[in-house]
């Protein structure tokens, strides 16, 4: 199913995205050496719970997903680059730290991730990775707009991640938001131009590249939820709620200044 939010839905998300914005900028500040997976997890619970919004990840349990996932925010490190499921691990310097996170607030869902270094070595080669999901995000939010197709911003999404000189996974990609998380239409992270749903002004969009350095395979860890790479190569992820209105796109998981 599409939704098409109504205005005042519109305003709703506005809200939900600033939200998820700030818990992440919060979380990114917060993220250091000696930082446990697990209190990211509890700080998250606390700022969503203060501001009275759900967590879209904690009784979710898809097809994919080993039971419910039981946390309030994905934490994926190094190899690990999708549904991370926090866990008893303390960070390390140079360890590559996606967050992934999804709330509900006022009945309409936001969901963004990033994708940082923590610590003071900047390993390059997780620093273009993490550069190439950034521009690739921005690729797919300037696709955007009225009239635009599902394969215009696939495509813009894919061209810049190729480019970069890594291969696109099409197992998991973006996806419509609105009353629940994951919806209609799928945009996958590659694509012809030209082709798919044609957007309409309304319309709450996740755009999420994600790529890892040497494969496009994946792995299921033994919890069940973690997708790691194949190779166990780093990887990144980003991800924004964009809203399309009736003269663009507008971005509403940006951090405040
Ligand atoms: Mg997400
Ligand atoms: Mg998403």
């Amino acid at each position: 199913m599409i939704e098409i939010l109504t205005p005042t839905d519109l305003l709703r998300a506005k809200d939900s995205g600033a939200l998820v914005a700030d818990i992440l900028r919060t979380l990114k500040s917060r993220s250091a050496v000696g930082t446990n997976l697990l209190e990211i997890d509890a700080w998250a619970r606390s700022m969503i719970m203060e501001a009275g919004a759900q967590s879209c990840y904690v009784d979710y349990e898809p097809s994919f997903g080993r039971g419910p996932f039981g946390h309030y925010i994905c934490t994926s490190v190094n190899d690990a680059v999708l549904h991370g499921l926090p866990h008893d691990y303390t960070l390390a310097d140079g360890d590559l730290l996606s967050l992934d996170l999804a709330v509900s607030l006022g009945g309409v869902v936001a969901d963004s991730a990033i994708s940082f270094v923590v610590g003071d070595v900047q390993p390059p080669e997780s620093v273009a990775l993490i550069d190439a999901t950034e521009r690739a995000l921005r690729a797919g939010i300037a696709a955007a707009g009225p009239g635009a197709r599902i394969g215009d911003l696939s495509h813009a999404i894919g061209s810049v991640l190729t480019a970069a000189g890594y291969s696109v996974n099409t197992e998991f990609g973006g996806h419509g938001v609105g009353s629940t998380m994951h919806q209609d239409p799928h945009i996958s992270n590659t694509g012809r131009p030209g082709r798919g749903y044609r957007l309409r002004p309304g319309l709450l969009l996740a755009l999420e590249p994600w790529v890892m350095a040497d494969t496009a395979q994946l792995v299921t860890d033994a919890d069940g939820w973690t997708l790691r790479s194949a190779t166990g190569c780093r990887t990144a992820h980003s991800e924004h709620t964009i809203a399309i209105t009736d003269d663009g796109a507008e971005v509403l998981t940006q951090p405040l200044p």
